[in-house]
This record gives C-alpha cells, sequence and structure tokens, in this order.
C-alpha cells in the first residue's frame, strides 16, 4: 500500500491488481462503514476514506459507507476513536480502530473474504471448543505497522468473532494512532493480546493457544507435548520445514525439477530477514526492508508451491517414508529438508524474561516505534546489533550499544555508518542485569575487564548477540550437529541421514541472505538427483 496523507491513491497499480484477483474469492456483498472525526488523528482519517474508498472502487461486492463520530450510527456502534472502521457491522462486531495502514492491511482483506463467506476457518477442534463458550469475550490486538507478526494475530481474533459473532468482538488497536489505549494497557512489544480488559499475550500464537486464553482469559504457555494429528494430510516427494529464505528457494527449486513439495511453516513466511529493517547486502538491491524482500520471495515460492503457515512440525519419523507430524496431522515425503533458520539468542540476564515486552525486545522492527523519542541501548557487536542501532536511531530514539569488547564484528559498512550517526557506544561493557517494575528503567553494567558495576538509565534494550538454532528436531532423528546445535551438512547439503537435507541458518557456515537461499537451491537439486536415482533403481 502506498501511504497517503490526502486525496491521492492509497493503493498502487500492483496492489490493485492483486486485489482485482483475490477479490474473485469474495462470495457476497461485504458491507465496511468507516467513522471520522476531522482534525482527530489526521491524516489516518483520509487515508481510512481512502482505503475503503479505492477498495469499493475494484469490485461491487464491497460496499463502503463514510460516517461522522458522535453521529446516531457512531452512538449505535459505541465508536469514538477517529478513524474506526467496521466490516461487516450488521452481522459481526469486528473493528479496526486506526487505519489498516502498514502490515494489518493484510488481516483486513484476509477478514473481507472470511466473513463474505461466513466461515471463520477454524479448526474443527476451535469451533468445538468455541461452542462452548457462554460470556462475552471483547479481544483487543494492539499491533505496529511494521509488525509482520501482527496480522497473524488479528486474524486469529477476528475468525472468533466470526465463529461466534453472539459472544466475540475483536478489534484491531493501531498503537502509533491510539497512543492513549497504548499507555493504559502498558502495550511495550507487538502484538499484545488484551481480553477483556486483561493482557493475555504478547507475540503472534498458534490458534489452539489463542482459542485457549480466549476462553479462560488466562495466559497460555505453549503444552510441553501438544497433540499430533493422525489423519494422513497429504504425500510429497519433499517435505520442506521452514519458510525463510532457505525453504523458499529450495520450495522454487524443488517444483521447477518435477518434485511434488510443501513448505510446512510454524508461524509466518519469511524467517528473521522479515524482521530485519533494511537489508543492503542483496545483489540487485542496494537498499530494501527486509519484510519486502521476503514479501517478493514468498509471492515466488507461493507460486510454485503450497506454504501451510501455522503448521508447526511437532515430530518426525523415518521409515520407509519420512512422516513431518503437526497438530493437523502427518505429511508423508520421500525425503525431508530441514530448513528451521535460528531464533534470538538471549542475554540470560535477571531481568530479560520478567520485563520482556516491557522494554526488552528481540524485534527493533516491530517495537521500535515505542522508543521513537527516548533512550534506548542494543546490546551486542554483530550485524543485528549495528543494523538494529542504526533503525532505531533513524526513528529518533537516543541509542547506545552496550557491546562485550572494544571492536565490532559486523560488516564494515555498518561500523562506518554507526561511526557517521554519532551513535554512542560502550565498549568492553556487558549488560548483567535490566532493572524496573513495571518497565524497564536501567541496565546494570560490568566492565568486562573488571570494575564497578554500574547503573545507565534507559526505556529499552534491544537484545541482537547472535542466533540459536532451530534444530530440535534434527537431532530427534540422530541428524549429527556441531557444539553449538547447527546442522552439520557435506557440500551438497546431506545430512548423515540419507534422504534429509538441511540448508540455511539451521546449518553450521556463513549465515547469510544469499547463502541461505544458495543451500535452499543445493538441497533441493540433491534431493532431486536422490529421489531420480532411486526411482530408476
Ligand atoms: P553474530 O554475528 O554472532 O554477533 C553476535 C554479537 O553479539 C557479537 O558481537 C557477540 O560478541 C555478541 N554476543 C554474543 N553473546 C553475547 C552475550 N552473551 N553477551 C553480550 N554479547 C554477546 O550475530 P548477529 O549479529 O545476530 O548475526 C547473526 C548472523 O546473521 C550473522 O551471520 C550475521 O552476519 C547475519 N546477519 C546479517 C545481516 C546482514 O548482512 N544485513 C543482518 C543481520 C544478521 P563478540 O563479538 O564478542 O563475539
Amino acid at each position: 500500500m502506498e501511504k497517503d496523507t490526502g486525496t491521492k491513491k492509497v493503493l498502487n497499480d500492483d496492489s490493485r491488481k492483486i486485489l482485482q484477483n483475490t477479490f474473485k474469492g469474495l462470495k457476497r456483498r461485504v458491507k465496511i462503514e468507516v467513522f471520522t472525526k476531522e482534525g482527530s488523528n489526521e491524516p489516518f482519517n483520509n487515508l481510512s476514506i481512502n482505503f475503503v474508498r479505492e477498495l469499493a472502487e475494484i469490485t461491487d461486492k464491497i460496499e463502503g459507507s463514510f460516517l461522522k463520530i458522535g453521529d446516531a450510527r457512531a452512538k449505535e456502534k459505541k465508536v469514538e476513536k477517529s478513524p474506526t472502521i467496521l466490516i461487516d457491522p450488521d452481522k459481526y462486531n469486528i473493528r479496526y480502530t486506526g487505519a489498516p495502514a502498514g502490515e494489518e492491511g493484510r488481516s483486513f482483506i484476509e477478514t473481507l473474504l472470511m466473513v463474505s463467506a461466513d466461515d471463520s476457518g477454524l479448526s474443527e477442534d476451535s469451533r468445538k471448543r468455541l461452542a462452548k463458550l457462554k460470556e462475552r469475550r471483547h479481544v483487543q490486538v494492539f499491533v505496529t505497522a511494521a509488525c509482520p507478526y501482527c496480522p497473524g494475530e488479528v486474524i486469529n481474533a477476528n475468525r472468533a468473532a466470526v465463529e461466534r459473532p453472539d459472544l466475540v468482538s475483536s478489534e484491531c488497536v493501531e498503537s502509533s494512532e491510539n497512543v492513549d489505549l497504548a499507555k493504559k494497557f502498558n502495550v511495550g512489544s507487538v502484538p499484545q493480546t488484551v481480553i477483556n480488559g486483561k493482557t493475555i499475550n504478547i507475540g503472534l500464537q498458534p490458534e489452539d493457544l489463542f482459542i485457549s486464553g480466549l476462553i479462560s482469559l488466562e495466559e497460555q504457555k505453549a503444552p510441553e507435548t501438544a497433540q499430533p494429528g493422525e489423519d494422513i494430510i497429504g504425500e510429497y516427494d519433499l517435505i520442506i520445514v521452514g519458510a525463510g529464505p532457505a525453504g523458499l528457494t529450495a520450495g522454487i527449486y524443488a517444483s521447477r525439477s518435477g518434485l511434488s513439495n510443501v513448505i510446512l511453516e510454524k508461524s509466518i513466511p519469511g524467517g528473521q530477514v522479515a524482521v530485519t529493517p533494511v537489508v543492503e547486502n542483496w545483489p540487485g538491491m542496494t537498499n530494501v526492508p527486509g519484510k519486502h524482500l521476503m514479501d517478493l520471495m514468498v509471492q515466488h515460492a507461493r507460486s510454485y508451491t503450497h506454504i501451510h503457515e501455522n503448521e508447526e512440525v511437532l515430530e518426525v519419523k523415518v521409515g520407509r517414508k519420512i512422516e513431518a507430524i503437526t497438530r493437523s496431522g502427518r505429511y508423508l515425503g520421500n525425503a525431508l529438508l530441514i530448513a528451521t533458520g535460528a531464533t534470538h539468542r538471549k542475554l540470560e540476564a535477571p531481568g530479560e524474561d520478567r520485563l520482556y515486552g516491557k522494554g526488552v525486545s528481540y524485534c527493533a522492527t516491530c517495537d521500535g516505534y515505542f522508543y521513537k523519542d527516548r533512550q534506548v541501548i542494543v546490546v551486542g557487536g554483530g550485524n543485528t546489533a549495528l543494523t538494529d542501532a542504526l533503525y532505531l536511531d533513524s526513528l529518533g530514539a537516543k541509542v547506545t550499544i552496550v557491546h562485550r569488547r572494544g571492536e565490532f564484528r559486523a560488516e564494515n559498512h555498518l561500523v562506518e555508518s554507526v561511526k557517521e550517526r554519532k551513535i554512542e557506544v560502550l565498549w568492553d561493557s556487558e549488560v548483567v542485569e535490566i532493572n524496573g517494575k513495571e518497565r524497564v528503567d536501567s541496565v546494570s553494567i560490568k566492565g568486562s575487564k573488571g570494575g564497578k558495576t554500574k547503573k545507565l538509565k534507559t526505556d529499552a534494550v534491544f537484545v541482537g548477540i547472535g542466533e540459536t538454532p532451530l534444530s530440535e528436531i534434527a537431532s530427534s532423528i540422530g541428524v549429527v550437529t556441531n557444539e553449538a546445535g547447527f546442522i552439520q551438512v557435506d557440500q551438497t547439503q546431506r545430512t548423515n541421514i540419507p534422504r534429509v537435507y538441511a540448508a540455511g541458518d539451521v546449518t553450521s557456515g556463513i549465515r547469510q541472505i544469499v547463502t541461505a537461499t544458495g543451500t535452499g537451491a543445493v538441497a533441493a537439486l540433491s534431493a532431486f538427483q536422490d529421489i531420480s536415482r532411486s526411482r530408476k533403481q
């Protein structure tokens, strides 16, 4: 979407073309009501009005009404914030408080399709559990424009509102346009889910956990042993686990080789790059937001293969066929490619877990907005820390980098940018504790070479100290990993187990987007060779 403040077009030509196609899926007419109040939260009022007008121009299945806050309809629907958008308000209680101008625009479009089909799309199990709900639930999901995880949580809420329109209402709250609400609920990391006024969760949840929290109003922890499904979902030549750069590239190469394949992703596609503010070393693009680069890769991969999102592989069994088992059921394959990537490493400092979402963050792209004019520290000396520091500085935050040594390990280009922007650096320093009652208010820092511990005031701590590989499923079937848990592969991306391959950040070696895509391609072609050979035998 092109952000616009006046009467200019909101949607560019490419978005219009995509939406023309998407809206062929609308099953019936959907009414959208936009409420605004002049002078309040401009320019987002115009943005919302123009956005809905343009959607209604693309298809006659969308009908936009433009109303004023304070009029009878606004009072009837209890709309007080400008702008507010209601979707199909005669049937459902789904609202966007704030313009859906960022990532949450994706959830808005998906919700139009959902309500037009009058089908929540929830699993049978979730439907059965929601059918027993007896009390009202109002779900508020706080989002920011740049947060790629936010639309998924908004969709969880909207699905519940479509399934139980009598009892469940959902509200996507754009935090930057509703600072009072964000403050009221102490929002510091998004998506933050508040149900009936109580914060239930921070982060994108799998559907079953979201439904549990909705019903119980208790914060949900991932169950120690999620229930694996039993039904056979499909049979493929190659099952790819993970939809980051490696898995997506493997899907493209496998399909083009003629291998049937599926990509199983436990969360949203895009991997860690989707939350990298800016990428400057992807050949052909001097400077591209990580999310945009991954959107292009995901779109490309989807034109070849299927990506099953929110589909975590809980267990793998290697027999004549390889089975990848998820909550939905069993995927059978002749070969398996593990491209599960890595996750951010934790500092393991006291206060880190307790203050997560209250100033401690691992995602500058998602949460940077909340600290745009505040004091923040970034911990680390690699590419992640410096990219995050530069992004936070560009938002207007007062950034201090805390690094345990006397020199950075990041690319020289990033180091030079940090110098140019005169970002403060505390060298030879370690964060030993994160302090604060309700929110982060300081960190305790100790010199790496000794010395006294001192306190440094800060509103947030962004941790960028490297990665931990997500290699549990590999280890569970006997795939050899190195001491740090990264999978060991040969030059052809084969592991020690026949028909099991690995690629990208979960493997040992250089961890860059180009190498992830390269190893994804090599792994897919190795699988192709092995499968072709076995077919000839
Ligand atoms: P990294 O390159 O492993 O760097 C981690 C940094 O954190 C190092 O400076 C390390 O210090 C420090 N560190 C590690 N453990 C620490 C601890 N317990 N306490 C304090 N400091 C600690 O990790 P990364 O920056 O997250 O990058 C991960 C991979 O992704 C790398 O391969 C990187 O090149 C890649 N990446 C690339 C880009 C890009 O090219 N645009 C962007 C992001 C990430 P020492 O230096 O003392 O070891």
